[in-house]
């Protein structure tokens, strides 16, 4: 039987996440792969117990995570049924719907027909009564943005859901989904964007608003799904996702752009850490991000992104190398193909 580790909330730091009460770890573990059925269960249930042991309390998932989708969060239900129950309270347990999960027109995009019968799904794969952050995992322009919050406020007022977020929506549709979220006094706490050193485009504008607004930023993709780490150095390795998963733009990894990752990998190493480390500490460092939302395909990936928070702190010629070397090679342009994920 699992018994959780007695000194986990030493280990890792938490963050409001924008003016909200809710407090959030500074790395948080996303579900989107490796937690499917093609995938180990034993690997998966260390992954998830391990990162609890290290104080990471919130795990992040959708409808579609798998494969196939719904998989992940049934197979998160059983570790939950069998190891974390007498944990809930201790646990922050997120969800979104907008991608395509059922055909016809009420499987995808923004309705309240959708998103609401999506967390019923949701609910009953993972046996929960209520998620902690119900999300709208993309802006739908077909349908009036009053119904799509509005259908979060359902999810919030039926008990089914104590907080709810937006996810990869740009500034002007933030600014409007926050105002909406205001007036009906709808906690929408929290944004998921995409950032990376290689992927920026929330800088320009969104980081002002959400930290204007109150609201906070969890950074998903920091590491670029695994770029920017030092597993790509010297080739592919068979166990990758770029190896494995379609998500992956292999047509990336040129050897141009490896040529960066290096330089950003020797910037990492004078600093005493990994790449990765790097990776997450960069996109912490600014006061909007409440927490980098990582992937993981083993334990020992997610213990080495913790190491990130031993330092978070950038000096100005460190910032500048970061910049040269990210600036080059089409890396932004294959970081935006993540965000459909
Ligand atoms: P990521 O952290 O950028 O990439 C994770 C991958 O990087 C791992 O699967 C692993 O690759 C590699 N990795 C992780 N730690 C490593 C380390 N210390 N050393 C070397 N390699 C390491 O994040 P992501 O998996 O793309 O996304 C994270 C989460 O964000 C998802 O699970 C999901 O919850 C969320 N997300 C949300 C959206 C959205 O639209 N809202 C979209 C995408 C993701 P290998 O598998 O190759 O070992």
């Amino acid at each position: 039987m699992y018994v959780a580790a007695d000194n986990r909330y030493s280990l890792t730091p938490y963050a409001r996440c924008g003016r909200s009460g809710l407090k959030l770890p500074q790395i948080s573990l996303g579900l989107w792969h490796t937690f499917g059925d093609t995938s180990s269960p034993a690997n998966a249930r260390e992954m998830v117990l391990k990162s609890f042991d290290h104080g990471i309390t919130h795990f992040d998932l959708a409808n579609n995570y798998g494969p196939p989708p719904g998989a992940a969060e049934k197979n998160f239900g059983r570790i939950l049924k069998e190891d974390l129950s007498s944990y809930r309270d201790e646990l922050i347990i997120s969800t979104k719907a907008g991608y395509d999960m059922w055909p016809g027109p009420y499987g995808e995009w923004g309705s309240r027909k959708y998103l609401l019968a999506s967390l019923n799904q949701s609910l009953e794969r993972m046996g929960l009564d209520y998620v902690d952050i119900f999300y709208s995992h993309r802006f739908d322009p077909d349908t009036p943005l009053d119904e799509t919050i509005g259908a979060l406020a359902t999810a919030v007022h039926s008990g089914k859901a104590l907080y709810v977020g937006i996810s990869s929506y740009g500034p002007q549709k933030t600014r409007e989904a926050v105002a909406i979220a205001r007036e009906l006094k709808l906690p929408l706490v929290i944004h998921q964007p995409s950032y990376s050193i290689l992927n920026r485009w929330v800088e320009k504008e969104l980081l002002g608003i959400l930290e204007t607004e109150g609201v906070g930023c969890i950074a998903f993709s920091p590491l670029a799904q695994g770029l920017l780490s030092n597993k790509y150095l010297n080739g592919i390795p068979d166990d990758s996702r770029a190896a494995q998963n379609h998500f992956f733009n292999k047509n990336m990894l040129t050897q141009a752009n490896i040529a960066n990752v290096r330089a950003l990998n020797a910037v990492a190493q004078r600093r005493g850490q990994t790449l990765a480390q790097m990776a997450i500490a960069w996109v912490l460092r600014q006061p909007a991000v409440t927490s980098a939302l990582i992937g993981a395909s083993r334990w020992q990936q997610i213990e080495d992104c913790l190491g990130a928070l031993r330092n978070t702190r950038f000096s100005k010629p460190e910032l500048d190398e970061i910049d040269k070397h990210a600036a080059d090679g089409g890396l932004n342009i294959w970081a935006q193909s993540s965000q459909s994920g």
